[in-house]
C-alpha cells in the first residue's frame, strides 16, 4: 500500500493507494496503447479542447488543490496557490501547442512533394518527484497528450494524493480514461514503467535518474531526465547587499529549499562583510513554520529522512570548520521542521559545495574576482541554474557565456521558470532533450520524411531517370 503523510503533522495520513505491480503496469500499458490508437487520429483541435477543459477544471478546483498540496507536501500556501496557477497555465499553453505545425515542406529532388511530419510516439512513461506534485506531472502529461500519445504516470509516493486528484480531473475529460494510467508505487513500479513505455520522461534525484537513463537506454527507449542542482549565485560588490540578500534568501530557502532550482551557494566577490550581514539578517527573519499560515515562506522538509540528511550536513560542515551563522537545528515539533540555515567558511572544495542537499541550507563562499567566482560556481558535477547579481553588463554577459548551467539568471533568483521556454541543465543535472516550451513537441513525437513522386513528371526521360538515381544515393 502507498500511503502519504503530512510532513507538518506526520501522524496524519493524507492519501492511500494500492501499489501497482509489474503485472499491473503491463496491463495498464496494454489498455493505454489500445486507447492511444484512436486518440492519435483525433483532430488536434479536439485534443486542444480536452486540455483546455482540464485547465478549467483545475481552475474550478484551485482552492481544494492548493489545500491538498499544503497538506501533503508541506508547501507554504502562497506557493501552493502559485503552483496551481502554473498548472493551469501549462495546460492552456499545451492546448495551444497541439495546433502548432507538425512538419515542414522541402524542395523535392524531382517532381512531386517532399515533406516531414511529426507523429505521436505512442506510450509515454512519466516518472515524477514529490516537490511540484501538480506542475511536474502536468508539464509532462499535457504535451504527451497534446501530441497524441497515451501516458503511464508513476508519481512519487509522498505525493500520491495530488496525483490521484489530478488524474481524476483528466480522466473525466478524456474521450477514453484509459489514455492516462496512474500507477502508484516506488522503484519497482517505476522500473516496470520504463520497460513498457516508448519514451521515458523522468524528474527526480540524480542517483535515481542515472538508473532510469541506463535502464531506458538498454531497453532502447527514448529518455530524458531532469535531476538535481547545486546552484550558485555570484554577487559582485556593485550591488545593493540588502536587496540581493533578500532575493537570494528567498531563492534558497522558500519551501525549505526543496526546489531543484534553489540557490545552494552564494559566492561573494570582494569584501563579503556587508553581504554576509545582510544574509544573516534575511535568513534570521525568514518566516518559517506552519505552511498553512499565509505568512510562512519555509515549511517543513518532506520526511524524517530529509531532516536526518540536513542534520548530517550540519555535522559535516562543523567538522570541516564551517561556521553556522544562522539555524542549524531541528525544531521542537512533531513535524519535520528544520531551521533555515546559513553556513560560512567551508573549504572551497568541500563535498557540501558540490552535492545537492535538498533542504534549507545555504552556503556562503568567497572569491577575489569574477573569474575565481566562476571557477567556484562551476566546481560541481551539476549544472542546472546559476545567477549573477551585478550592475556591470560586461560581467553579466561574461558570466552568461561561461557559467556551466542550462538556465542563467541575471539579477534574478535561480528559482522560477517560464512555461514557454525550454527547461533543463548541463552536466549531471540533465540527460536528453530539454523539457517544456517548443522542445516538448520533439520529445513526444517522431519525425517522418515523406517523399511523394509525381505521376506525371515533367522533363525528358533521361532527367526523370537521373532524379530517381539521386533518390537512391543513400
Ligand atoms: P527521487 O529520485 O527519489 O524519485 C523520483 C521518482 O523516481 C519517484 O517517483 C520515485 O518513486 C521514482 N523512482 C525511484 N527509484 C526508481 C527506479 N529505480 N526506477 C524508476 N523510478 C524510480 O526524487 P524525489 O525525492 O521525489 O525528488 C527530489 C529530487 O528531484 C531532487 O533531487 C530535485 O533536485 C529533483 N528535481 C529536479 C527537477 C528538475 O526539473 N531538474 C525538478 C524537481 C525536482
Amino acid at each position: 500500500m502507498i500511503i502519504s503523510y503530512s510532513p507538518q503533522c506526520p501522524e496524519q495520513q493524507v492519501a492511500t493507494a494500492s501499489q501497482a505491480s509489474a503485472h499491473d503496469v503491463a496491463e495498464a500499458a496494454d489498455h493505454a496503447r489500445r486507447a492511444q490508437r484512436s486518440w492519435a487520429g483525433t483532430p488536434a483541435e479536439q485534443r486542444a479542447s480536452v486540455l483546455s477543459s482540464v485547465a478549467d477544471a483545475v481552475a474550478t478546483a484551485s482552492a481544494e488543490l492548493t489545500d491538498l498540496v499544503v497538506t501533503e507536501v508541506g508547501k507554504p500556501c502562497a506557493e501552493a496557490a502559485g503552483e496551481v496557477q502554473r498548472t493551469i497555465a501549462l495546460l492552456r499553453y499545451y492546448a495551444q501547442q497541439a495546433l502548432d505545425p507538425v512538419g515542414s515542406v522541402h524542395e523535392p529532388t524531382g517532381p512531386g512533394l517532399l515533406y516531414t511530419r511529426r507523429r505521436p510516439l505512442g506510450l509515454a512513461g512519466l516518472i515524477t518527484p514529490w516537490n511540484f506534485p501538480l506542475a511536474i506531472p502536468v508539464w509532462k502529461l499535457a504535451p504527451a497528450l497534446a501530441f497524441g500519445n497515451a501516458a503511464l504516470l508513476k508519481p512519487a509516493p509522498q505525493a500520491i494524493g495530488c496525483a490521484m486528484r489530478m488524474s481524476e480531473l483528466f480522466a473525466a475529460r478524456l474521450p477514453d480514461p484509459a489514455l492516462l494510467q496512474l500507477l502508484p508505487g516506488g522503484a519497482a513500479t517505476g522500473s516496470a514503467v520504463v520497460e513498457h513505455a516508448d519514451a521515458v520522461s523522468f524528474t527526480g534525484s540524480d542517483a535515481v535518474g542515472r538508473t532510469v537513463v541506463r535502464n531506458a537506454a538498454t531497453a532502447g527507449r527514448r529518455v530524458q531526465a531532469e535531476m538535481g542542482g547545486q546552484n550558485p549565485a555570484i554577487v559582485l560588490p556593485d550591488t545593493d547587499p540588502i536587496a540581493v540578500a533578500s532575493m537570494i534568501t528567498g531563492a534558497a530557502l522558500t519551501f525549505a529549499g526543496q526546489k531543484c532550482t534553489a540557490t545552494r551557494r552564494v559566492i561573494a566577490v570582494g569584501d563579503p562583510r556587508e553581504l554576509r550581514d545582510a544574509l544573516i539578517a534575511a535568513v534570521t527573519e525568514l518566516p518559517w513554520g506552519d505552511p498553512a499560515d499565509p505568512a510562512t515562506v519555509a515549511g517543513p522538509v518532506i520526511d524524517a529522512r530529509a531532516c536526518d540528511i540536513m542534520s548530517r550536513a550540519i555535522d559535516e560542515a562543523r567538522h570541516a570548520g564551517g561556521r553556522i551563522l544562522v539555524g542549524g537545528h531541528r525544531a521542537e515539533s512533531d513535524g519535520h521542521f528544520f531551521s533555515p540555515t546559513l553556513v560560512d567558511g567551508l573549504p572551497p572544495e568541500h563535498p557540501l559545495t558540490r552535492r545537492e542537499v535538498f533542504g534549507p541550507l545555504l552556503l556562503l563562499q568567497h572569491a577575489a574576482s569574477l573569474d575565481e567566482a566562476m571557477t567556484l560556481a562551476n566546481q560541481t558535477p551539476f549544472g542546472l541554474v546559476a545567477s549573477i547579481h551585478t550592475n556591470d553588463l560586461s560581467a553579466a554577459l561574461e558570466a552568461a557565456d561561461h557559467l556551466e548551467a542550462g538556465q542563467i539568471r541575471v539579477n534574478a533568483p535561480t528559482t522560477g521558470a517560464a512555461v514557454h521556454t525550454p527547461f533543463g541543465g548541463m552536466k549531471g543535472s540533465s540527460y536528453g532533450e530539454r523539457e517544456q516550451g517548443k522542445a516538448a513537441q520533439h520529445f513526444y513525437t517522431s519525425v517522418h520524411t515523406v517523399a511523394v513522386r509525381g505521376l506525371r513528371a515533367p522533363g525528358t526521360a533521361q532527367q526523370r531517370m537521373l532524379s530517381s538515381e539521386r533518390d537512391h544515393d543513400t
